[in-house]
């Protein structure tokens, strides 16, 4: 999957990128991602990319013909974009599900804002419009690297053990069950909770349709605790149908109630 990347801050994007998952993917080739420095598209002797507002207030704003040339060199390299996103406050909400279907694409531009954000007309040449929170940034450079990292997840061979992309919180609907590692017992002394931290005996027994069991009982419990909105647009096989009604009733009698 092809991914251009436009900021006016490159080096923002690029020490983010190079650790990790994405980086290794970049490596390997199963990722292209070019980050494209919007100053190197102006044309004036001070890489003038921002100005004042019309009608004046506080703030600059982007100027748009550094970011039409930008995608015109975009698409003389790779072919005209179909997906041009403007990280932007007032877009759609990115989720897990959005971040599948952009995976699905060939190439993405990802078009970071900063200041008081872009000329309005630079919007005829975008596709899309998405926000990462109902929270406002200082620029498009973090929404972009959270895209990346959740879209980069679903490419093919980007992670190395695809089941567990399946697994993540989210992708089915579900809140993913809890995790533990050695050792299986850990004795920490601390004056408000326990002192000997142990692994659930379940995962040392060995049976994995016990195990299996318990990681969806795990899953459902924390998202009926968290976040039940999610629950009526899971996907749940049978079994899982069943456990979700023994945790309903446990919830409703007071038993078993779990506060996470
Ligand atoms: N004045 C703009 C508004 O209220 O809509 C906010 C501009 S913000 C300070 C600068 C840039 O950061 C935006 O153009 C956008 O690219 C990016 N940005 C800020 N918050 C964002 C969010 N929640 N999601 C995606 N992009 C965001």
């Amino acid at each position: 999957m092809t991914f251009d990347i436009v900021t006016i801050f490159p080096a923002m994007i690029e020490q983010a990128i190079a650790p990790g998952i994405v980086g290794r993917a970049i490596e390997r080739g199963t990722l292209d991602v070019k980050v494209r420095d919007l100053r190197d598209f102006t044309i004036d002797r001070h890489r003038v990319v921002d100005d004042m507002p019309y009608g004046g207030g506080p703030g600059m704003v982007l100027k748009p013909e550094p970011i039409f040339r930008t995608l015109d060199a975009i698409a003389a390299e790779r072919g005209r974009p179909l997906t041009v996103v403007l990280m932007s406050p007032q877009g759609t909400r990115f989720t897990q599900a959005e971040a599948q279907r952009v995976s699905r694409l060939a190439h993405v531009v990802l078009l970071c804002g900063r200041y008081e954000g872009v000329d309005e007309r630079v919007r005829a040449r975008v596709t899309e419009e998405i926000s990462i929170g109902d929270y406002v940034l200082s620029g498009g450079e973090l929404p972009a690297l959270v895209i990346l990292d959740a879209v980069a997840r679903f490419v093919p061979g980007v992670v190395g053990d695809q089941q567990s992309v399946v697994e993540d919180s989210f992708s089915r609907g579900l809140l993913d069950f809890p995790q533990y590692t050695r050792p299986a017992e850990v004795t920490w002394p601390d004056p408000v909770g326990p002192a000997v931290l142990k692994v659930p005996d379940v995962l040392l027994s060995g049976n994995h349709a016990e195990i299996r069991r318990w990681r969806k009982r795990e899953a459902l419990s924390r998202t009926l605790a968290r976040r039940p909105e999610l629950l009526s647009e899971a996907e749940l096989d049978e079994e899982e149908q069943d456990i979700l009604r023994e945790l309903v009733a446990e919830r409703a009698k007071g038993v078993g109630y779990e506060r996470d």
